[in-house]
């Protein structure tokens, strides 16, 4: 008897009749004799709609408000999830985030999971039930309800496995597995048949949503091997797990474009110690996370600092840089919308040269324009006009002969 963890996202419970398509697979995995955990999603659509009702109600909603309304879409398909299966004979009992003892630090919207006492999901278990738990949320230690940032579902999935040492956790999704690229924007991407960690922390915190980046952090972090499938049909999907000697013969492993990105010049910067600090820290201290950041060559005594960041967090950043452009002295800002960030990934690339150089050379002869560029050991990342996304993701995936 093995400890299953089975994650079904949005569009897997999107309706009555998905739900119980879902139910007839946990039935069957269970009717095999294994213990199940469930994690389910809002069903596609229903967080979306509920930031957008919380919009038309208030400009810029209260965060813990935020989290009390969006943890209702999970809440909704553990309830519907456990009834299809009792209509299948199947014992069932849907549990929150908190119930199941999910705890988590105070930021609300963005959360991060402080630690989990499953006891309750066990005796569950014990009892021979299948478990439903709620994906993306928490509670607190003050006992407000949190949630885990957008595709925290995925978060809950592989959190759970590791605090139940699961003996497998699977990400059932919309697709088959991980692609080399978004196989909704590359038509000839091929599917994976296994992913390194950081491999995979790079894609999706680059722009591949078919997994949170926070949940593969986690996963890497306590080593939880985990599959990406579809659940749709039995195909065996992809493995994402600890680095193999043989992963790093293949150069590039992915493509990724993030489309929610804008772009910010501070312009005309004294250039002194200290400033880069005062300006990060400001953007920091309210939750901002800052991605490139590209200082030009001082001229005069004054730089211009060009950083991105996600788009849906451009309105806090601006409450805080317009005090800060004064207080430093620097002559101004500009904000930019309308970016995407392309990139390439591979752990291949640590030890082969060229990777660039193809990838600017795929985009010159598209003559698309390259604004920002930034590398690690296992990525290269260009910033570009949205306009041209997809087409620069085919060419660069077609460059290095990643379709099929
Ligand atoms: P779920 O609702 O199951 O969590 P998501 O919509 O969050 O599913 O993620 C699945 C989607 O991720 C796919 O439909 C696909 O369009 C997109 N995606 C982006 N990049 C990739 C990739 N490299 N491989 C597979 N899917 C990808
Ligand atoms: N329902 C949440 C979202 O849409 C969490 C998830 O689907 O994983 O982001
Ligand atoms: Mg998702």
């Amino acid at each position: 008897m093995s400890l299953i963890v089975q994650k079904y996202g949005g569009t897997s419970v999107a309706n009555a009749e998905r739900i119980k398509n879902v139910a007839q697979r946990v039935k069957r995995s269970r009717d095999q004799g294994h213990q199940i955990v469930v994690v389910v999603s809002a069903m596609s659509g229903v967080t979306d709609n509920l930031i957008r009702l919380a919009r038309e109600v208030h400009g810029s909603p209260d965060d813990r408000e935020m989290d009390v309304l969006l943890a209702t879409g999970e809440q909704t398909t553990i309830a519907l999830t456990a009834m299809a299966l009792h209509a299948m004979g199947t014992k069932a009992v849907s549990l929150t985030g908190a119930q199941a003892g999910i705890v988590t630090d105070g930021v609300h919207t963005r959360a991060k999971i402080a630690n989990i006492t499953p006891r309750k999901v066990h005796e569950l278990l014990d009892g021979g039930h299948v478990v439903i738990v709620a994906g993306f949320q928490g509670v607190n230690e003050s006992g407000a309800i949190t949630t885990l940032g957008r595709g925290g579902s995925d978060l809950t999935a592989i959190a759970l496995a590791a605090a139940l040492k699961a003996d497998l956790c699977e990400i059932y999704t919309d697709v088959d597995g991980v692609y080399t690229a978004d196989p909704r924007i590359v038509k000839n991407a091929c599917k994976l048949d296994e992913i390194s960690y950081d491999e995979m922390l790079e894609l999706a915190s680059l722009g591949a949503k078919v997994m949170q980046s926070r949940s593969v952090e986690f996963a890497k972090k306590f080593k939880v091997t985990f599959s990406v499938r579809s659940s749709m049909n039995d195909n065996p999907g992809t493995i994402v797990k600890e680095e193999t000697r043989k992963m790093e013969d293949v150069v590039v492993r992915g493509v990724s474009v993030d489309k929610n990105q804008s772009k910010v010049t501070i312009v005309q910067v004294p250039d002194r110690p200290g400033v880069a600090a005062r300006i990060f820290k400001a953007i920091a201290d309210a939750h901002v996370n800052v991605d490139m950041i590209v200082q030009n060559v001082s001229e005069l005594g004054l730089t211009d600092m060009t950083f991105t960041l996600n788009k849906d967090d451009l309105p806090r950043a601006r409450k805080v840089i317009e005090p800060l452009v004064k207080e430093i002295g620097a002559k101004g800002f500009t904000c930019t919308e309308g970016i995407a960030k392309l990139s390439v990934v591979g752990i291949g690339m640590r030890s082969h040269s060229g990777v660039a150089a193809g990838m600017f050379e795929a985009l010159a002869a598209e003559k698309i324009n390259i604004q920002m560029i930034s590398t690690s050991e296992i990525k290269i990342s260009v910033v570009i006009d949205a306009a041209g996304a997809d087409r620069a993701m085919n060419v660069v995936h077609g460059k290095f002969g990643l379709g099929k």
